[in-house]
């Protein structure tokens, strides 16, 4: 099947809440320390199953703010639509696209080595683009907890990504609560994640935590300022990001995916709505960097369309 979690992994796990150790018991895992259960869920997979240890906290509605209740509707909202929306765009053409842009962001501009964590990072698509020999061990973590669900039913991903076909350690889990030790992995990436967080500042703090000293921590996001194209969030840069956003929707997919996106845009189908909950601004992105004590060892922007994007190679020093 395609989860896994290895027994390397699991002997760095411990309570995302109160991280004391965890005990195994009746098949889930069990912090005696806050009284907390981290079960498993089954994930539908070629008519079998795949198991996802869940990690997520599962507060009740009476104890959530209003700050976090909206996080979760749009977390929700984009998890309904994310199985019906992936299994139609299964283009062949957009992934590969989408492996040519990377794979020369991942040769040329960052060499990932050690213990990796991807925060946010789905079904491993990281897996692509890193060197076996160098990663002794990977891990994505993420919210979407059925990202992996019936892979087969996504065949031009699978063609795009084949590394994909290899079972991937998984957990699902929030940024903002780790369940790893402290100074476990080499790396910790961070891939178009920040403007999804809840709380970025706990979740900076999080991958400090999980990083080594001297382990380096890997960002990228859409940003405003800096050389971003994209001065302000306002509406001046709005005819700018509808350019932007319809070249790169010709590029990777050509006019077909252009069209579909435009048709869906303008429906503003369920699900298709933006799950950001933070723009960030350049030199906001920056300051959280530095008061969490990771040092900025390189800049990296993309270039048009995506000009907007920006990667950050960051260390944590102490
Ligand atoms: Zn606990």
């Amino acid at each position: 099947m395609y989860v896994k979690l290895d027994a390397e992994i699991i002997k760095t796990l411990c309570c995302p809440l109160c991280k004391e150790p965890l005990k195994i018991q009746d098949k889930e895992f069990i912090c005696k320390v806050c009284a907390s259960k981290y079960p498993s869920q089954d994930i539908p997979q070629r008519g079998l199953k795949d198991k996802v240890f869940d990690f997520r906290i599962h507060r009740p509605d009476y104890c959530m703010n209003r700050g976090l209740k909206n996080w979760l509707a749009v977390q929700n909202d984009y998890m309904n639509g994310y199985f019906e929306r992936y299994t139609k765009k299964d283009d062949f053409l957009v992934f590969s696209n989408e492996v040519e842009s990377l794979k020369e962001i991942y040769a040329k501009e960052f060499n990932i080595k050690g213990k990796v964590l991807d925060i946010g990072g789905g079904e491993g698509k990281l897996r692509q683009f890193i060197k076996r020999d160098n990663v002794p061990l990977y891990i994505s973590v993420d919210p979407l907890i059925n990202g992996f669900e019936n892979f087969e039913l996504r065949p031009n991903l699978l063609k795009a990504y084949p590394r994909l076909l290899e079972p991937c350690n998984f957990l699902a889990c929030c940024a903002e609560n780790l369940p790893f030790v402290k100074n476990t992995f080499d790396v910790v990436h961070i891939k178009s994640a920040m403007d999804h967080f809840s709380d970025p500042y706990l979740a900076i703090k999080e991958a400090y935590r999980v990083l080594k000293t001297g382990g380096i921590l890997i960002i990228s996001s859409t940003v405003f300022g800096g050389k971003s194209f994209s001065r302000a969030e306002n509406r001046d840069t709005f005819l700018r990001r509808l350019v932007s956003d319809v070249v790169y929707k010709f590029r990777i997919g050509g006019f077909k995916n252009l069209i579909e996106a435009a048709i869906n845009k303008a429906l503003k189908k369920k699900g298709w709505a933006t799950s950001h909950i933070f723009h960030w601004k350049y030199d906001d992105l920056i300051d959280l960097l530095h008061k969490n004590k990771f040092r900025i060892i390189k800049e990296h922007w993309q270039t048009f369309p995506l000009d907007m994007i920006v990667w950050l190679e960051t260390k944590k020093i102490i």
